[in-house]
């Protein structure tokens, strides 16, 4: 029995994990204190999973109808995030493996959702996973638990962050992503063509700041702001997004395929997944590669402590030893997970 604690962010959450991988309770709390800010306030936060902490831990056990005994071991996200919600969240957790004489594991948030789609379903390693998230838009060859090679990444905002910002130009409330989502069904993708950077690199690299910027301008040289501009904005944006996505995941498919041991999956996670678009553009391609696509049910794809519990029971069953002393860390890539280079050596 895992009892996990996801404090990494905006979302306080909880959750119980029995020896068989289900989910026995689980609790998500998404804090409103930061929509009228348009973003995360890190200060609010800690304070906030404070008081949500307090209220949730005993929900948690009451809805598994358990007692604290039973528990095996204590896990939280220690990283990457904010690192005032890192400290709330591991201090807690700790504290309660000392007070239960139990071992207190610290884990990863991005193996929480590298791994979160093994939760309702068997998917075998290795696969190749896009992670798209409010902190992270990275691809990864994930060969199996602390072994994972880094393709592609990012060089400066994320995909999440994107659609949120974009919103916030637009006058809608935070988090954009699903705002976006709603008013791009009424747009026409075609109306407004947008630039798709580093599209034609060579690598599996993303940027999206250019694209903001390009948005930005877009709004402001607008005459009238009516609700079919925004729509088509909206429309258009999510569609050049898309299309960013599908490239660079397409070309690291075709890498793969050639560089290492055969893929049968590409598992699309993070809260950004939730988007029903990204998901219809994914089941094309994986088609046209013969590849499954897995992602997670939309409960599991933003910040959840189920995801944390699942990841800590996988490295509990493979004999990983608990650290009381690990110190949180605002940045803890998954590489650094890895155990060996065996990843390196394919
Ligand atoms: P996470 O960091 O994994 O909790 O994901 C949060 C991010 O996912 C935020 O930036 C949201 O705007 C984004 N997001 C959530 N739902 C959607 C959606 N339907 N479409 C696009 N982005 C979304
Ligand atoms: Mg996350």
């Amino acid at each position: 029995m895992i009892f996990a604690l996801e404090t990494s962010c905006d979302e306080t959450s909880t959750s119980i994990i029995s020896p068989e991988g289900k989910i026995l309770s689980h609790i998500i709390v998404k804090q409103s204190d930061h929509e009228k800010f348009g973003g995360v306030v890190p200060e609010i936060a800690s304070r906030s999973h404070i008081q949500i902490l307090q209220k949730i831990i005993p929900q948690t056990l009451f809805e598994a109808g358990m007692e604290i005994s039973s528990i095996n071991a204590f896990c939280s996200t220690c990283g990457p995030g904010l690192i005032g919600g890192l400290l709330v969240g591991s201090t807690v957790a700790k504290t309660m493996a000392i007070a239960n004489n139990k071992p207190f594991y610290p884990i990863n948030h991005l193996e929480g959702h590298a791994l979160s789609v093994q939760i309702n379903k068997k998917i075998d390693f290795p696969f190749l996973l896009l992670l798209i998230t409010g902190g992270h838009t990275q691809i990864y060859y994930v060969h199996k638990i602390g072994s994972y090679k880094l393709l592609g990444t990012t060089i400066d905002d994320s995909v999440g962050e994107t659609f949120d910002k974009v919103a916030k130009m637009l006058g809608m409330k935070y988090p954009g992503g699903p705002e976006i989502e709603k008013r791009a069904i009424q747009g026409n993708e075609k109306k407004i063509q947008f630039p798709k950077p580093l599209i034609k690199n060579n690598d599996f690299n993303f940027s999206f700041s250019g694209l903001k910027t390009a948005v930005r301008l877009k709004i402001i040289k607008e005459k009238n702001k009516n609700n079919s501009f925004t729509n088509d904005v909206c429309a258009s944006f999510q569609n050049t997004v898309i299309e960013i996505l599908l490239r660079k995941t397409e070309m690291a498919i075709e890498y793969v395929n050639e560089n290492f041991p055969k893929i049968n999956n590409l598992v699309v996670a993070g809260g950004v997944a939730a988007n029903m678009q990204i998901n219809k553009s994914f089941i094309s391609l994986c088609k046209k590669h013969s590849l499954k696509l897995a992602m997670p049910p939309k409960e599991l794809c933003g910040d959840n402590a189920a995801m944390i519990g699942w990841a800590c029971l996988q490295r509990f069953n493979l004999g990983y030893k608990g650290d009381i002393n690990f110190k949180p860390r605002p940045r803890w890539g998954l590489e650094e997970l890895n155990d060996e280079i065996l990843v390196n050596k394919i």
